[in-house]
Parts: structure tokens; C-alpha cells; sequence
């Protein structure tokens, strides 16, 4: 395939990580965003290289709208083009609602939801004039379950299937298709917080009674990136052992 370019918000590690080498190996060039993790989204990028492809680091936090603006600015510059956008980056600050403080309902918000329509926004001024692009969503199975301990999270991720349909039905004209992944419970840093007791009752919810991996989350955003989901947009497509049915 001609080159195309791949921008993967948190990909330094986890499910972003995952992603961004699944779509080096799809031969796509990559921006690897991080904003704590610099060591590790380097090593991203070169085990991005060793597939032939080019692949950059940005720094950014996804919730300061310049600092998006930045990134989306610097991937132009280096490709030439936006494909792809994957939102990938969020983060969870959990508690029961009559103990979560103010600050951890808006930083959790800041980060998933409007870092994700942060990068949307600069991205598809790009992508308007190349009449096509692919834009990926990371949602959750809670956002549309709903969790206990998890309001902010589970807002945030719903929040993020809203933007994901409206856009969706703003850009397709434009040739841009915009869908979201709601994975279930995938193994990453995020997963790792919880104990072994609440990680087998977890366990016991899964109908195919295991915990899903970052290539299983990546696989399918490969899958909607590329032409073959061409007639695909404004879908939530769950990546969760049908843990939510
Ligand atoms: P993770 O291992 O905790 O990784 C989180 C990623 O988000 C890191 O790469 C981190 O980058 C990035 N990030 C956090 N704050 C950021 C900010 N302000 N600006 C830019 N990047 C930021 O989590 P994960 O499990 O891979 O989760 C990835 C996505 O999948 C998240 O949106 C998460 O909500 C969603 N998800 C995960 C699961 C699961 O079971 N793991 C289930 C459902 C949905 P730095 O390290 O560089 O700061």
C-alpha cells in the first residue's frame, strides 16, 4: 500500500502500544503520542521501525487543546497526511460517587473526553481536505453498562460513544468514518491496580473466561482502519469475551 499514517494517542504502552505496532506491521508510518512515558514510547517506536516503516514521538497531553493542536501539527509535518487517528489515551480515578472528589470527576473527563474531541478537532481540518480518514475511539464495556465506583470513567467513555456517532454522522459525507472500541477487561498497567479477588470476579462475568490482551483491542482497530471497514461508521464494536451483550 501507498504510506499512511497512523496517529495513536497513549501509545507508550498498554493497548496503544499494542495498537501502534499492529499498524507498523499493517505497513502504516506512526505517531506515537506519550506524555509521561517518553522511554517507553520510544522503545514503541523502534519495535515500529523493525517493520519497515517511520514512526516519531510526540509529546502531549491530550486534554490541553494547544498541546493537541502540537501534536497534530508535528504528524502533518513529518507524513504529510493524518489516515488514521486513534484516541486511545484515559485514565481512571475511582471511587464510590459520595466519596469521589470534584477534581477526579474533571481530570478523568479532561483526559478521555475531551482529549478525544481535542485531537478530532485538529485532525479533521487534515483529514476534510484529504476527503478520507479513519478515526478510532477508545470507549469502554462501562460506558454503556455503567460501573459502580466508576462514574467518571463510565460518563466519560459514554461521552465519548456521543461524540463518536455525531461526528460520525458530520463526517461521512466528508469520506471520514469515525467509530469506537468498548473493550471489556484488557491487560495493561489500568488492570493491574485491581487485586486478584475483584480480577477472578471480573472473571467469573466473561462468558469466554479470560482476560483479553492489547492484540486483541488492536486487531480490530487495524481492521477499521483500513478499507476493508469502508462501509462501516458510527458503530461501538465491543472487544470484551462478551462480557456485555
Ligand atoms: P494504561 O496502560 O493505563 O495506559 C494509559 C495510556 O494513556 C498511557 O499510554 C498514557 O500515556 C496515556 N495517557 C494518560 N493520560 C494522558 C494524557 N493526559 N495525555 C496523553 N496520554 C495520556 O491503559 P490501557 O489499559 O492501555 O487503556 C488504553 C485505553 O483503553 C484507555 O482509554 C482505557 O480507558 C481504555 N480501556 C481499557 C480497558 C482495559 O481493560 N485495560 C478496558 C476498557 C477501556 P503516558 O504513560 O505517556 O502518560
Amino acid at each position: 500500500m501507498d504510506s499512511k499514517t497512523a496517529v495513536v494517542t497513549g501509545a507508550g504502552r498498554g493497548i496503544g502500544r499494542a495498537i501502534a505496532i499492529a499498524l507498523a506491521k499493517d505497513g502504516y508510518n506512526v505517531v506515537i503520542n506519550y506524555n509521561g512515558s517518553k522511554e517507553k514510547a520510544e522503545k514503541v517506536a523502534l519495535e515500529c521501525r523493525e517493520h519497515g516503516v517511520s514512526a516519531i514521538t510526540v509529546k502531549a497531553n491530550v486534554s490541553d487543546f494547544s498541546e493537541s493542536e502540537e501534536l497534530i501539527k508535528k504528524a502533518i509535518e513529518e507524513f504529510g497526511s493524518i489516515d488514521v487517528l486513534v484516541n486511545n489515551s484515559g485514565i481512571t480515578r475511582d471511587n464510590l460517587l459520595l466519596r469521589m472528589k470534584e477534581k477526579d470527576f474533571d481530570s478523568v473527563i479532561d483526559v478521555n473526553l475531551k482529549g478525544t474531541f481535542n485531537t478530532i478537532k485538529h485532525a479533521t481540518r487534515q483529514m476534510m481536505k484529504q476527503k478520507s480518514g479513519s478515526i478510532i475511539n477508545m470507549s469502554s464495556v462501562v460506558g454503556i453498562s455503567g460501573n459502580a465506583g466508576q462514574a467518571n470513567y463510565s460518563a466519560s467513555k459514554a461521552g465519548v460513544i456521543g461524540l463518536t456517532k455525531s461526528v460520525a454522522r458530520e463526517l461521512a459525507s466528508r469520506g471520514i468514518r469515525v467509530n469506537a472500541i468498548a473493550p471489556g477487561f484488557i491487560e495493561s498497567d489500568m488492570t493491574d491496580e485491581l487485586n486478584d479477588k475483584a480480577k477472578d470476579e471480573i472473571l467469573k462475568g466473561i462468558p469466554l473466561k479470560s482476560i483479553g490482551k492489547g492484540e486483541d483491542v488492536a486487531n480490530l482497530a487495524v481492521f477499521l482502519s483500513g478499507d476493508k471497514s469502508r462501509y462501516i461508521t458510527g458503530q461501538v464494536i465491543n472487544v470484551d469475551g462478551g462480557m456485555v451483550m
